[in-house]
């Protein structure tokens, strides 16, 4: 059975196999939990990422962790906001399906995720927060055994709480 945990922290400090970058199109760096994991990883995690072709919106690409704790980041790149026509809800559910896909892949038995999206990408909190339980829960009733652990973790108390409360809703 996994465990799922939701914690407010910094990911740049979880010790798991697999953390989750919300990243951009380019896989070039930028601001927010990105740059908090390019900062932590160290350059050699820009170097690597310049050869990965950047990654289209909804999908992911894997890298090493460098001078991070965990083993290996994910990155994924989660949608825009824009008014929520333009398969918005579509595209951040594969992140998250794209990311548990790609961490069975290299055997993780621990993934940590930020709230993709709900950031700089402006997605509602509590319609991400949604997509993002519901998408794991779907893929944990597939597939319990893969992964012991799953993580949420939330850069702010307000973001906790409204994870916490759609998990008691949808669970
Ligand atoms: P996006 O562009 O996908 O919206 P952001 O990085 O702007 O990505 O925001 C995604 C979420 O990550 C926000 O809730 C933001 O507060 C959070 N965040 C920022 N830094 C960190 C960090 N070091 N660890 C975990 N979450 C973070």
């Amino acid at each position: 059975m996994t465990e799922i945990q939701m914690i407010k922290g910094d990911i740049t400090t979880l010790k798991v196999d697999a953390i989750v970058n919300a990243a951009n199109n380019t896989l070039l760096g930028g601001g927010g939990v990105d740059g908090a994991i390019h900062h932590a990883a160290g350059p050699e995690l820009l170097e690597v990422c310049r050869n990965l072709g950047g990654c289209d919106t909804g999908q992911a690409k894997i890298t090493q962790a460098f001078r991070l704790p965990a083993h290996y980041i994910i990155h994924t790149v989660g949608p825009v906001w824009q008014g929520g026509q333009e398969d918005e809800e579509a595209l951040l559910r594969s992140c998250y399906e794209n990311c548990l896909r790609l961490g069975r892949k290299i055997a993780a038995r621990s993934i940590a995720f930020p709230s993709i999206s709900t950031g700089a990408f402006a997605y509602p909190l509590e319609r991400a927060a949604k997509i993002a339980l519901q998408t794991i829960y779907a893929y944990l009733a597939k597939h319990p055994h893969v992964y012991e652990e799953i993580y949420f973790v939330c850069f702010s108390d307000h973001d906790l709480k409204v994870y916490q409360k759609i998990a008691k809703e949808i669970y």
